[in-house]
């Protein structure tokens, strides 16, 4: 379909941002002159002179985001066209340029003396920059002197070459061999990879397995030494600046406690029988004698999909997320009816699916909606991070508004899991309670026990060579294949190649990140079962949450909600929800 054939209703209105390309490009020439900070370096230190630099600075980043929504939102509708593909570029390189402008404002604040600072804090007009100065003081005791700081920010484009080379090899020089599919020979890549896996041909797995890891095979001496240089990097960082551990830093950045990376390894090492089960079950019900690692991603039901149009999908969205209560779901009409979302698929469109929520304008989501009953899920989900940002935007100030990625996919997930609980509840069709069934069980699958399974990995090699040992691709393989036995159980064969799948992983060049996702889905888990529990308190809880943006640490923020990663509540709550799912489906 070509886009000026979509009907009007399943667009976005792009107009609530600017009304056309003339009135964008007046917003970009009057930003360009706006973008003047120079003239603040050398004033952060009084509350005034700090106060006129944050609100210059606010006032121009409310301007700029908007700028930069247009230019983003007109590039997806059309990727094609090469208008939007330098409005887009044009707004990027202003932000590089203001971001090299305004890198004195850290280093200045950092070198307050305490009082000043914490005069700063209690200062009532700074009152909306409290929490992110507080993180600035916080961050004292890991800087150094101006020349060494100098030399660190020197250092960080030489330091991230061992990533920048992981990139170039594995988009572009890792020369995956050819395969045969759909009766044509192609070349694997990344994409064709999954959906191989995925799919039902069992001979076209195993050699698209067989195939994919010989590639990573052939340069992994290559590939141990680029990974053995991030964790360089990551251990010169944390003890240039006096960290403890590389992963000390990490969560100190992030404002998160050790101790929950740490209960949630080992809570979900404690839930690693239920998924051995799970794999065992998975191996009756394909009637394998062996099952292997490229047997674990197709589903186990057949066609289950809903089918539906997307009005009637998003009715149906609404009925399963009716816990939320009668506000939410107004806002979740008012999105639909009043133009947040890209619905339909037309040529050029970027695909996938995504929310933007920037401060000062409503969210936007983009969909490519084709009826499958997993698009029925993503409707739920984008409608969810959608929300937040309403919430947050709404009920903070601006530099308290966006969220941290670290509860990013919580009220996504929390969507999620209410309309998959409703569905099991009402649906009446067993193929299609299997499914879903079955579609939860990967998702707990694939998000919490494999990311935690990364989180593990990412922490023993970062302690071995934290503790003198160097990395190689023995003792990587090594620690990688007896944490992935550990995991998946005796259910499944281990083949030798599964030992390199570290080798293959573009998250572990962003060290210490994917644990997010485990504790995420936890909360969500955690937060759901609450709201179906108690109802309204917890959903006014839970809203409390929705609208606390980065007011101040996630943790907390997730406390709010009901979900307390300082225990081990929200984690054996994952667990049984898992349990239960697998309980269900086996008697189904
Ligand atoms: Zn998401």
């Amino acid at each position: 379909m070509q886009r000026k054939d979509v009907d009007k209703k399943y667009k976005w209105h792009v107009e609530d941002v600017f009304a056309s390309d003339e009135a964008w490009e007046a917003a970009f020439a009057a930003l360009e002159k706006k973008a003047d900070f120079a003239k603040f370096k050398g004033t952060l230190n009084t509350a005034e002179g700090l106060l006129a630099f944050y609100r210059a600075d606010e006032a121009f980043s409310l301007e700029a985001m908007r700028v930069y929504l247009y230019a983003f939102l007109k590039h997806d509708e059309d990727v094609r066209v090469t208008r939007y593909n330098s409005y887009l570029a044009k707004i990027m390189s202003l932000f590089t340029r203001v971001g090299a402008e305004t890198a004195f404002v850290t280093p200045e604040l950092t070198a307050l003396p305490d009082e000043t600072l914490d005069r700063f804090i209690a200062d009532p007009r700074l009152k909306d920059y409290d929490y992110a100065l507080s993180r600035i003081k916080a961050h004292k005791r890991y800087t150094l002197s101006e020349k060494e700081e100098r030399l660190l920010a020197q250092a960080a484009e030489p330091l991230s070459a061992a990533g920048d080379v992981f990139e170039m090899l594995d988009n572009a020089e890792l020369n995956l061999p050819e395969i045969e599919y759909e009766g044509k020979r192609t070349q694997l890549s990344h994409g064709l990879y999954s959906l191989i896996m995925s799919g039902k041909d069992r001979a076209k797995r195993a050699e698209a397995f067989k195939l994919y890891y010989s590639a990573y095979g052939k340069i992994i001496n290559t590939l141990a030494t680029t990974y053995y240089g991030n964790v360089k990097k990551d251990i010169f960082y944390s003890t240039a600046r006096g960290y403890s551990s590389c992963l000390e830093r990490a969560l100190f950045e992030e404002d998160v406690d050790q101790a929950v990376y740490e209960r949630l390894v080992r809570a979900v090492g404690k839930g690693t029988p239920i998924l051995h089960r799970y794999m065992q079950v998975r191996k009756e019900a394909l009637g394998y004698d062996e099952m292997h690692m490229y047997d674990i991603y197709p589903s186990l039901v057949d066609d289950a999909e809903l089918r539906l149009p997307f009005e009637k999908a998003f009715e149906l969205v609404l009925q399963g997320l009716a816990p939320l209560g009668e506000e939410y779901l107004s806002l979740l009409k008012r999105g639909k009816d009043e133009g947040w979302i890209d619905v339909m698929e037309s040529e050029g469109k970027r695909s996938g699916a995504y929310s933007i929520g920037i401060y000062g304008v409503h969210p936007f989501v983009l969909l490519n909606y084709q009826e499958t009953t997993h698009d029925v899920f993503t409707i739920a989900h984008e409608m969810g991070h959608s929300l937040h940002s309403y919430y947050s935007n709404g009920n903070q100030p601006q530099v308290k508004a966006d969220y941290t990625i670290f509860v990013a996919e919580v009220a996504s997930t929390v969507n999620e899991v209410l309309l998959l609980k409703y569905l099991l509840k009402t649906s009446t069709d067993s193929n299609l309670k299997k499914y879903l069934l079955n579609y939860f069980m990967d998702m707990i699958r694939t998000t919490l026990f494999r990311q935690t399974q990364f989180a593990e990995f990412e922490q023993k090699a970062h302690a071995a060579a934290e503790g003198g040992e160097p990395l190689n691709k023995d003792n990587l393989s090594a620690i990688y294949l007896d944490l992935n036995k550990r995991y998946y159980g005796d259910a499944v064969t281990h083949d030798e190649e599964i030992a390199t799948e570290w080798a293959r992983i573009p998250h572990f060049y962003r060290s210490f990140y994917v644990y997010k996702y485990a504790t995420g889905i936890t909360s969500a888990i955690c937060i759901a079962n609450r709201i179906l529990r108690e109802g309204e308190s917890a959903v006014a809880d839970y809203k409390k949450f929705l609208k606390g943006g980065n007011s101040t640490d996630p943790v907390s923020l997730l406390k709010i909600a009901g979900a307390d990663l300082t225990t081990d509540v929200p984690f054996e709550d994952a667990m049984r929800e898992f349990e239960l799912a697998l309980d269900e489906f086996v008697k189904l």
